[in-house]
This record gives C-alpha cells, sequence and structure tokens, in this order.
C-alpha cells in the first residue's frame, strides 16, 4: 500500500526520506501548497485587513473572507458567519466553556464529558461548573473506548445543560456514535459540543448534518499551520452566546457607559486576526478535498488495520482502544514493562516518529489502568513501509529489553 500523496509535497519529509513520521495526530505535516498560500498573503496581500480604507488592506480582508469561505465549505456549514477563526481546538473548547458556560450554568446544572477526553475537552467544562456550582458528570466508556451511550441515557435529566465529547479518541481512535450522543441530549434539551480534532483531519464532517450545537478543530492537525483552528457552532447557539473576550473588531459602538456589539463572526474574533493562519487553513481544505475525505479515511483504515494486525500479533503487547478496523488512524500500545518513553526513544534512533506518555488524557490512562502509552499514528503520506518499520522497530526493542 503505497502513500495516498507523493512525498515530495512535503518538504520536511522529501529532505528526510528516511523518516518515518507517525506522530500526525499530535501535529500533520504541511504540503507545499499550504506554506505557499501563506508566503504569497505575506508577499502580495498583507495588511490588517477590517477597516482599511486602501486597496491592500480590503485586499487582505477579502483574503480572510475568502479563507472562512473554503473552511465553511470543507466542514459542511451553509451559514460562514457560523464559522469562528480561534487559536486552536483548545481555544475554541474553552470559549465555549467560558462564554456559553458562565452565561448557562447555574447552581444544580450538569456538565457531562466523557471519560476519553483530550485535557482540552476536560478541564474547561470541570473548571467552569466548579465555579459556577454545576455538577461535572463522568460518563462510562465501552469497552472500546466509545461513550457508553446507553450509561449516558440513563444519566442525562432535565439538569443536564450540556454533553461535550470526541468525535475521535486521541488515543484510541476509536470513533463515537455522535448521533446516538446528540439524540440523547436533545431528548433532555441539553446542548452537545464535539471536539473535532481527531476527526476533521481524517474524515468528511458535514457540521449541519452532524446535529451537534458547537464543533471545534485544529488547523495544524489537518495539514495547515499552528495557532489557528475554528470553533463552528449553530446561528441561534452563536447569536445568544456572550462574547468570549472584548476589545478591537467585535464591537458595533463603544460608549462611555456600555458597548454593543458587531455580528457574527466578528463578534467572537476580537482583536487583529490570523489572516496567514486562515489562508493556510483553507489551502489545507483545498488540498485534502482534492484528494477527498472518503479516500483519506479509507487509507488510513488500511494502514491502521495493518499495523494492529502487525502490532497487537507481538508477544507481550497490548493494544488499546477497538479493533483494527473500527479505528481512525490511531493505534495505542504498551509493550511488556518497557516504558513508552523508552520505546519512544529507541525508536527514534532508528528515525520512527512515535509519541509516549498520558496523551493529554490522564483521566482516559485511569480507566486504561496504565500510566501512560506509546502512539503511533498515520497520515495521507504513510505507507506499508512505515508500518513495516515500526513492526520490526517494535520487535527489536522487545530483544533490547529481554521481555517475553
Ligand atoms: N482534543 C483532541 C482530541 C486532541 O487530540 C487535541 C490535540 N492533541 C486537542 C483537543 C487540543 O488541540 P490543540 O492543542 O491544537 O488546541
Amino acid at each position: 500500500m503505497s502513500a495516498l500523496v507523493p512525498r515530495s509535497d512535503f518538504s520536511l519529509l522529501s529532505t528526510n526520506p528516511n523518516l518515518v513520521y507517525l506522530d500526525s495526530a499530535a501535529t500533520a505535516q504541511k504540503p507545499r501548497a499550504v506554506l505557499d498560500a501563506m508566503n504569497d498573503f505575506y508577499e502580495t496581500d498583507y495588511a490588517n485587513p477590517h477597516r482599511g480604507a486602501y486597496a491592500l488592506s480590503a485586499r487582505a480582508t477579502e483574503r480572510y473572507a475568502s479563507a472562512r469561505g473554503a473552511v465553511a465549505r470543507f466542514f459542511g456549514v451553509g451559514d460562514e458567519a457560523c464559522v469562528i477563526f480561534t487559536r486552536g481546538t483548545t481555544d475554541s473548547l474553552n470559549m465555549v466553556a467560558s462564554a456559553w458556560g458562565r452565561a448557562n450554568l447555574g447552581a444544580g446544572d450538569e456538565v457531562i464529558v466523557t471519560g476519553a477526553e483530550h485535557h482540552a475537552n476536560f478541564v474547561p467544562w470541570q473548571q467552569i461548573a466548579i465555579e459556577r456550582g454545576a455538577q461535572f458528570t463522568i460518563c462510562p466508556l465501552a469497552a472500546d473506548g466509545r461513550a457508553d451511550v446507553e450509561a449516558l441515557a440513563t444519566l442525562v435529566s432535565g439538569r443536564t445543560k450540556v454533553i461535550a465529547f470526541n468525535h475521535v479518541s486521541n488515543v484510541l481512535g476509536a470513533i463515537n456514535p455522535v448521533s446516538e450522543i446528540v439524540a440523547i441530549a436533545r431528548a433532555v434539551g441539553a446542548l452537545t459540543v464535539c471536539d473535532g480534532a481527531q476527526a476533521a483531519p481524517h474524515m468528511f464532517v458535514a457540521f449541519d448534518a452532524l446535529g451537534v450545537d458547537f464543533y471545534a478543530a485544529s488547523a495544524h492537525k489537518m495539514l495547515g499551520p499552528m495557532g489557528t483552528g475554528v470553533l463552528i457552532g449553530r446561528r441561534e447557539v452563536l447569536d445568544a452566546m456572550p462574547p468570549y473576550q472584548t476589545g478591537g473588531d467585535m464591537i458595533a459602538f463603544v460608549g462611555d457607559e456600555r458597548t454593543t456589539w458587531n455580528v457574527l463572526p466578528h463578534r467572537l474574533e476580537a482583536g487583529t486576526p490570523n489572516v496567514a493562519g486562515a489562508v493556510g487553513l483553507a489551502a489545507a481544505c483545498d488540498y485534502l478535498t482534492a484528494i477527498g475525505m472518503d479516500a483519506v479515511a479509507a487509507h488510513e483504515r488500511a494502514l491502521v488495520r495493518l499495523a494492529y494486525e502487525r502490532v497487537s500479533a507481538l508477544d507481550d503487547v497490548r493494544v488499546h482502544g477497538p479493533s483494527g478496523s473500527e479505528r481512525s488512524g490511531v493505534l495505542s500500545f504498551t509493550v511488556g514493562d518497557i516504558h513508552p518513553h523508552d520505546l519512544a526513544t529507541l525508536l527514534d534512533e532508528r528515525g520512527i516518529c512515535i509519541r509516549a506518555g498520558h496523551h493529554c488524557a490522564q483521566p482516559l490512562m485511569r480507566r486504561l489502568g496504565v500510566a501512560a502509552t506509546a502512539r503511533a499514528s498515520f497520515y495521507i503520506y504513510n505507507d506499508e513501509n512505515d508500518v513495516d518499520q515500526l513492526a520490526e522497530a517494535l520487535e527489536s526493542a522487545k530483544r533490547v529489553f529481554a521481555v517475553a
């Protein structure tokens, strides 16, 4: 199985031909098309957008607006103003927890998250619940790491105001049943907040059809730049949400005593925006669309299935999460008593990049009964040879540590 895109599209990969990059769940490499688009903005249309009464500023404004349009199309969002540019998934989720949470949560209300959340979709909800005197409830997980929807259905009540959950787990690759969770939330009038950081890069996400109220993603995991992301929301909930930050660009009128707010999306984007970031994200969306998200998903599933078979066949290896065919392109495992950090260091000597640690998911680590795991993650530039190298390196690591 060859890679889905030529390695030569990615400068870093083509100048390091022996590098086996298996850490795309942490961040993806950048195709030249993304870097060129960002450079082109700086070289041809760079100025502060909005309010500039000169042509160059109007062009910068136009670049920003058309980036929003491209991102909205990629995420299946009909109303472009519902795409809010943020600094990334963490920023997006903090915006909802702070701005929506502070306005809508009170004593006796309940916030539910799953036990498999990244800290970015766990800690902000835990903290706002503490601040507002609301109850913070953790939904149990099914054996494969997805939210246990039967348990969730019995947990919710009229007091449940929001259910926050990941679309795809960054540790297990488990894909949550979004529509079932949405149905359970709607039955009690609760909002849904979906962390799409590990889904948006890897599968077609049609926000308008998904039914969630909020969706968050990071550009850097989907071939775009660091420091940019999106919060997508349904028009009614965004319109009702107070501003997250206040300052330039987000106001309509500033009086000495009171201020009124601009319309969406500006009301939720205070200050000079990261135009180059938005342009880069839009270029990444176009690059992925040209490949086709179904092809992206199929390629990764095939690779991860192969990796699952190869790695789980090794003695003393424990692979966490669903079976090979049911997961997105993430494989977390532990090898005997070898500390995942030692494993990652050993693999690095062979030019293989994997991640080791708690993956910003300590509550999940506790539920798995481990302190840390090693994680290999796959993307469009990986091929079968990468899987072979991973499996061979694990065999060799076992010999080095004399496990078996
Ligand atoms: N949620 C999930 C599921 C993630 O994998 C990550 C990144 N590891 C985040 C949230 C946070 O994303 P960022 O660091 O880009 O804000």
